[in-house]
């Protein structure tokens, strides 16, 4: 099962993503963000998604040394938050970061939303990638207007866009524009944030009994089918197998089809075009 858990994806940069990650944003007790950690990764994942907004950067770098995983065998994400934009200043947010994580490099390191003089920042991240301080660089929470004017003004493109994606809100348009550019697609709140009832939607029911899974890994399992890559978060240690036990069977194109008709274009959190809230977030707080 371990090999299963690390299958890739490639990004157009050549370097591999493992499709499968932990996410672990508002996990903030110390304790219990450590539990998840370990558990993840005595359960063979290898990929952790964090931001410097989580507040806990730091304890994901405690429990990782704490598992003495060689740091080249694991693949870690972090994220420029907003009132970080600008070239020095995101230079200045990386370098703490990897401070933080206990790290001297990252794997992934992304722009977390399109707030003003996301420009300048992706130029800070160019930089740093071209000096081998990052694997790969990308953003999330770009729409295609945001996608089409970072594409037009950088000299490295984005390899991968995180956004939010579930049954529910699938991006389909986002989807095919990113394939078309090589970008990769990773869904967050993959699982639809524990919101709405998602996962007790008669249709995912039937289709877990019919495949003898559980209506959380019929949906990683529809992202994995779309070549998305999924970070599905949870403190929860049964959970955390659970959600990794999605690569020893595949659905059914008319499966596929089911879950296509829950779509209803449905956000469950903020618009990447609610420009209050870019333009909140992006002051620093005293
Ligand atoms: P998810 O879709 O991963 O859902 C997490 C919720 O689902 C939690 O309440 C968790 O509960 C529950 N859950 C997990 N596994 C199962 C399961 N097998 N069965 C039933 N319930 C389950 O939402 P997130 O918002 O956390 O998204 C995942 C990750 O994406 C984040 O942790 C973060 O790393 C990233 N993210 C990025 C954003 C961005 O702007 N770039 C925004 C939001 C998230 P419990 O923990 O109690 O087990």
């Amino acid at each position: 099962m371990e090999q299963a858990i690390t299958k890739s994806l490639t990004m157009a940069n050549g370097v591999k993503i493992p499709q499968l990650g932990l996410g672990v944003f508002l996990v903030k007790e110390e304790e219990e963000l450590k539990t998840a950690v370990k558990t993840a990764i005595y359960d063979g994942y290898r990929h952790l998604d964090t931001a410097m907004i989580y507040n806990n950067e730091e304890f994901v770098g405690t429990a990782i040394k704490e598992t003495e995983i060689p740091r080249e065998e694991l693949f870690i994400t972090s994220k420029v938050w907003n009132y970080d934009h600008g070239y020095e200043e995101a230079k200045a947010a990386f370098a703490a970061s990897l401070e933080r994580l206990g790290t001297d490099y990252l794997d992934l390191y992304l722009i977390h939303w399109p707030s003003p003089n996301y420009i300048e920042t992706w130029h800070a991240l160019e930089d740093l990638y071209e000096a081998g301080k990052i694997k790969a660089i990308g953003v999330s929470n770009f729409q295609i207007h945001h996608l089409e004017d970072l594409l037009a003004h950088a000299k490295i493109k984005p390899m991968i866009n995180q956004i939010e994606t579930h049954p529910e809100f699938p991006q389909n348009e986002l989807h095919e524009f990113m394939k078309k550019e090589g970008i990769l697609h990773e869904a967050w709140g993959p699982l639809g944030q524990g919101k709405h009832d998602l996962l007790s939607n008669p249709i995912l029911v039937e289709l877990a009994e019919k495949y003898n899974k559980t209506p959380a890994q019929i949906v990683l399992r529809w992202h994995v089918e779309r070549e998305i890559i999924v970070i599905p978060k949870s403190v929860t240690p049964h959970r955390i197998k659970e959600n990794s036990l999605i690569f020893d069977f595949s659905l059914t194109e008319e499966d596929m089809g089911k879950i296509a008709t829950l779509n209803t274009g449905t956000r469950y959190a903020t618009s990447p075009d609610n420009e209050e809230f870019l333009t909140k977030t992006s002051i620093r707080p005293e």
